[in-house]
């Protein structure tokens, strides 16, 4: 007799993930406290002989007062100083209110500074990987985050600029009666820098490891998070032999060999891809070929801190592709396409009219091929980009390819374009229309 188990759905795993968001004061070491869940980040603190020492400020002042609320009298003031683990607005944005009066020093790596800024603002075609504007029955989490600028926006008015930088690879700092080594461990950003106690063997890791794959190739567009530098942040973390593990996101990890294993597993996992990828390069695979190829072996891929809840294999191995080969694939057919229209026209053509394009695409939907569906009606929409029901065909296919996602960057992102077709299409109806 056979036993079949049930496995959730995609996107019942991704609700069980936010369970690792919840909010939370956990006490990592003595005299060390994260604020988890309250935020789109956490927030560290750091008890000093006479004062506090915050590492990261959460992402604008709202937030940052609930934190300063919920750490109550464990944050003994003044401050006297505020580290940035590095620069995203989830980390940076509450600063002025752990800063208060107390005119703390306010220290990061100087790349926090003069590192090269962002082109894309992120939201492209209609979509946005946090899913900023999803109504609340349609959206889970935002992957590392219980929610991303959602409740309260990411302004920028709660930074504080840094005071102090460091440049070089380790900066060690006295502050208060604590030791502190910032080490320069670029890796999910240039600048992030990780803290280490060799006392009570507490690492901060920044955002070189959270619960989730990494996010070497953002859907929002940046460049290549370069894999050889994170390995190489890794490698050094790994080296120190931290007993206590404070990621920017959800909870901490305890015990030496617990700590070792996550740091060596998430390592060799970023090391597989980017040496499967390389290699199936060097093979003349293309970027299409190399999705489907390269896949992390079954342990790995069971880890929970290697599931896709963020970060995505494929779209690693294309950003890994893009930074070492170019754009060109290899093919001579596409290194001068048909424009979108042009093709769309001569696909009309070839099968006969544009409702029987129409037909089809209705029907493969109707069969659950939501990919090939949504590829359908783009034709569509290059022939009439005002069509309604291509409009709402494709809709309807991205709400069905959302729901197969344990990614939440494109299950927000698949979602919020279905809403921007729906509002083209003059309706905002949440079945096909
Ligand atoms: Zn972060």
């Amino acid at each position: 007799m056979t036993h079949t188990i049930d496995l959730p759905s995609p996107s019942n795993e991704l609700r069980v993930h936010s369970k690792n968001f919840r909010k939370q004061i956990v006490e990592v070491t003595r005299g060390v406290f994260v604020a988890i869940g309250y935020s789109a980040s956490n927030v560290t603190l750091i008890q000093g002989r006479t004062g506090s020492i915050i590492v990261d400020t959460s992402a604008n002042p709202v937030d940052a007062a609930a934190i300063v609320a919920a750490f109550g009298d464990r944050l003994v003031r003044p401050v006297h100083a505020i580290i940035y683990t590095h620069n995203h607005p989830d980390h940076s944005g509450g600063a002025t209110v752990f800063a208060g009066d107390d005119a703390p020093e306010i220290w990061s790596h100087e790349r926090l500074v003069t590192g090269e800024p962002e082109l894309a603002r992120g939201m492209r075609d209609g979509g946005d990987q946090f899913g900023i504007a999803l109504p609340e029955d349609q959206f889970i989490n935002a992957g590392i985050q219980r929610q991303y600028g959602r409740e309260t926006p990411h302004t920028r008015e709660g930074f504080l600029p840094p005071t102090r930088t460091f440049g070089g690879r380790e900066h060690v700092l006295h502050i208060d009666g604590v030791d502190l080594h910032l080490l320069h461990t670029p890796g999910e950003s240039e600048e992030n820098t990780a803290l280490w106690r060799p006392g009570p063997r507490v690492l901060l890791c920044g955002d070189d490891l959270y619960r989730s794959f990494p996010n070497l190739s953002p859907l929002r567009g940046v460049r290549l998070r370069p894999p050889e530098a994170w390995i190489a942040s890794l490698d050094r973390m790994i080296a120190l032999g931290p007993e206590h593990l404070v990621p920017g996101h959800m909870q901490p990890v305890h015990g030496t060999a617990e700590v070792t294993a996550l740091l060596t597993i998430y390592r060799d996992a970023i090391r597989f891809v980017l040496e499967a990828t390389v290699d199936g390069i060097r093979k003349g695979l293309t970027p299409d070929e190399l999705v489907q190829q390269v896949r992390l072996p079954e342990e790995m891929a069971r880890q929970p801190y290697l599931r896709e809840y963020y970060g995505c294999v494929a779209w690693t191995v294309r950003g890994i592709y893009a930074d070492r080969v170019g754009w060109f694939d290899g093919n001579p057919a596409t290194m001068f396409p048909l424009a979108a229209r042009a093709r769309a026209e001569r696909m009309e053509k070839m099968v006969g009219g544009r409702d029987t394009l129409l037909a089809h695409a209705t029907e493969v939907l109707a069969q659950d091929d939501a990919q090939w569906a949504a590829e359908l009606a783009d034709l569509l929409l290059a022939l009439d980009p005002a069509c309604d029901q291509a409009l709402c065909l494709k809709a309807d296919a991205l709400v069905l390819l959302a729901e197969r996602q344990i990614n939440a960057p494109a299950r927000n992102y698949y979602l919020t374009v279905a809403a921007t077709l729906r509002r083209r299409a003059g309706t905002e109806k949440p079945a096909s229309c």
